[in-house]
Formats: C-alpha cells, sequence, structure tokens
C-alpha cells in the first residue's frame, strides 16, 4: 500500500505529456478498423462518417472488435446510410444483428436510426445531444463525441480503466475507482486531437496493455507507468471477487419437420432476448423439476434427449436439456415452421444455435434451398 501511495501520480511529466507520447505512438502504430479514419488520412481531410463511427460503438459494447468487423461490413453492405438503416424492417436488422448478443442493442440500435433519420440524418455532435439517442450511454456519447465529432470528451472503456489504474496505480477497487479514474482521463484529454486520443487509449489496452502479461517494454507509456516500476502491473486494476453467477436450468425442444424445417417462435419484444427467435422451451429456472423434462413438449411427440447445452449470461449461467422430435403436425399458435436453407437466416440468439446444433448438427449453417 505504501508503494501506492508513493506512486499515485505517474512517474514523469504530467498528463499531457502522457497523451503526446501516447498520440505519437497512435501514430505509427494505430489499428486498421473498417470503421476508423487513419491519422494520415484525417491530416488530409478526410473527416469521420458519424454513422459508422456510431454503428461501431454501439457494436463494441461488450464484443471484441474481431467479432465485430464481419457484422459491420455486413451492415454497411445492406444499410449504407442511417436512412437506408431506419428503412429497413426490424427483423431483418434482428436477422443480422443475431449472433452478436445484447439483443436490446439491436433494437435501440433502430429506434436511433429511425430518429435520426426523421430529424433529417444528422447525428447530434455533443456528448449531451448524443446521450438523447435510444441506447447511447454516458460511455457512448463520449466516444462517438471524441471520435465523429473531436470533442475532448473523456472515453473511459474497460481497456482505459486498466491502462489508467496502471499508470497511476489505483489501488481502489475498480467499482469504486470509476471517478478517480475519469478525473485521471479528462486530465489527459489533450484539445487538439482528442479523438485519436481516444482511440490511441482502446488501441493500447487492446494490444500492449492487456489484462494478462501487458507488454510493457514496447509500450509509448512505460516511463510514466508507476505500476510497472512497481514489477506488477497485473495487479491493477484491483478487482474485489466476482459473486457467482446462479445457475439456471430448463429444456428445449427442437421439433423437426419431415423435410428438415425446425419449429420456431419469437420471443417477447421486452426482456431478455427480447425479440429475438428461439425454439419452443420451458421457464429459465434453478429448479430440476418436471418443467424441465420432456413432458412439458409444446406438441405430442416421441421426444428423446439429443444433449445438454450450457450457456453464460451475464447475470446467470444456463443449463438446457435438449429434446428433439420428428413431427408433422401444424405449427401451433405463436409458432412457425422454418425451412432448413432459412434457419441460417433467422435472428437465432447463440444459445438457441447452440440447442440446435445439439439437436441437427450443422442446420444452422446456410444450406441450398431443395
Ligand atoms: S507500462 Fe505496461 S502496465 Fe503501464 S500502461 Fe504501459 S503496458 Fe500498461
Amino acid at each position: 500500500m505504501a508503494l501506492h501511495d508513493q506512486t499515485r501520480k505517474a512517474v514523469s511529466g504530467d498528463n499531457v505529456e502522457i497523451a503526446s507520447r501516447l498520440l505519437a505512438w497512435y501514430d505509427a502504430h494505430h489499428r486498421d478498423l473498417p470503421w476508423r479514419v487513419s491519422p494520415r488520412a484525417l491530416a488530409g481531410g478526410a473527416r469521420p462518417d458519424p454513422y459508422l463511427v456510431w454503428l461501431s460503438e454501439v457494436m463494441l459494447q461488450q464484443t471484441t472488435v474481431e467479432a465485430v468487423k464481419s457484422y459491420f461490413q455486413a451492415f454497411m453492405q445492406k444499410w449504407p446510410t442511417v436512412q437506408a438503416l431506419a428503412a429497413a424492417p426490424t427483423q431483418d436488422v434482428m436477422k443480422a444483428w443475431a449472433g452478436l448478443g445484447y439483443y436490446s442493442r439491436a433494437r435501440n440500435l433502430k429506434a436511433c436510426a429511425d430518429l435520426v433519420a426523421r430529424q433529417g440524418g444528422r447525428f447530434p455532435d455533443s456528448e449531451s445531444g448524443l446521450k438523447e439517442l435510444p441506447g447511447i450511454g454516458a460511455y457512448t456519447a463520449a466516444a462517438i463525441a471524441a471520435i465523429a465529432f473531436d470533442r475532448p470528451a473523456a472515453v473511459v472503456d474497460g481497456n482505459v480503466e486498466r491502462v489508467v489504474s496502471r499508470l497511476f496505480s489505483i489501488a481502489t477497487p475498480l467499482g469504486e475507482a470509476k471517478g478517480e479514474i475519469r478525473g485521471q482521463v479528462e486530465r489527459m484529454v489533450p484539445l487538439t486531437r482528442p479523438g485519436d486520443f481516444a482511440q490511441a487509449m482502446m488501441d493500447l489496452g487492446a494490444t500492449i496493455c492487456t489484462p494478462r502479461r501487458p507488454r510493457c517494454i514496447l509500450c509509448p507509456v512505460r516511463v510514466d507507468c508507476s505500476a510497472t516500476i512497481s514489477g506488477d502491473p497485473e495487479r491493477f486494476p484491483v478487482r474485489l471477487p466476482k459473486a457467482e453467477r446462479p445457475l439456471r436450468r430448463g429444456a428445449a425442444f427442437v421439433a423437426v419437420r419431415c423435410d428438415g424445417a425446425i419449429l420456431l417462435r419469437k420471443r417477447a419484444d421486452k426482456g431478455l432476448l427480447g425479440g429475438m427467435t428461439e425454439v419452443p422451451t420451458t421457464g429459465w429456472t434453478a429448479r430440476i423439476d418436471g418443467a424441465t423434462t420432456e413432458a412439458a413438449a409444446p406438441l405430442p411427440g416421441n421426444w428423446q434427449q439429443a444433449g445438454r447445452i450450457g450457456h453464460i449470461f451475464t447475470h446467470f449461467a444456463l443449463e438446457l436439456d435438449v429434446f428433439k422430435a420428428e413431427t408433422d403436425v401444424a405449427a401451433p399458435v405463436g409458432h412457425f415452421w422454418s425451412l432448413a436453407h432459412e434457419i441460417s437466416g433467422e435472428a437465432l440468439p447463440s444459445v438457441m444455435k447452440k440447442v440446435i446444433e445439439a439437436a441437427m448438427p450443422g442446420a444452422t449453417k446456410k444450406q441450398r434451398p431443395r
């Protein structure tokens, strides 16, 4: 603790010097990303498209750059402008989003596009204006304001929290240190190139100051970093032990028609996986009782257990026993048969893809029409 007290301040210089070292590093080592305008292009007069910045930032919430790239490119092909996205049917957007998770983001994305298109297709250029839009919280508003409009906003995501906790050896547990971290970032944000600064911090956290084994030897701000001088940068950020996720259980029912179609239904618009598509399931409870067996199947049939899948949600872990039956009955009210070649295009969240794959390997991959 004494060491932390002695090294609360970055070791050399002030926060402004840290920013200028980071920007020089970013000029040479920034990641090329499909939604990003490089420092060279910016210097040549190119400007970021706020639609691309907004779309990428919403996609990147809780998800990695690598996972987002192909989704971003698919969205760009289908809906190259905010007006095009606003004109798209919501279910098409949900289908294109399927697999990215946190599906309330897709619903908010569509609502935000509708609103921006109605207001002439221009995004607000301030943090406060951006925060008024659906699905844009404090972080996303700051990121868009900085990257798209070069506003000196303090952009603090998980990567930045880690970098700053290490730079300043912040010994307060992360949950309580948010204000302290934000204060340090606010003191660092330069008045020139704040957008590049925000992206430099993100890149540093993603490529050099990684959660495990940070590559301090390559770090442009190592002379400023008290954690690396203390010899144990991985000690930061300090985290309190996580509460264990409760386990919920249920059963899922994959009904297959003789032509390979699968019985599906749409979830309620609100709540977990809202508006997404699923096979019929029981409720997801913490119990193992009759409600998690084939006795709860939505259709009569020769139900056989096909496997068990696990899935981790933010607040709980889920285990689903998967049952399969072949049946040719009409779809019950609220359900529909999805043809074999259409299943890959349905708005199936990852947990449902796992369920279907457990019963019918390969069924969620693209197939030719019969
Ligand atoms: S010196 Fe190491 S710990 Fe410090 S900011 Fe750089 S990579 Fe992170």
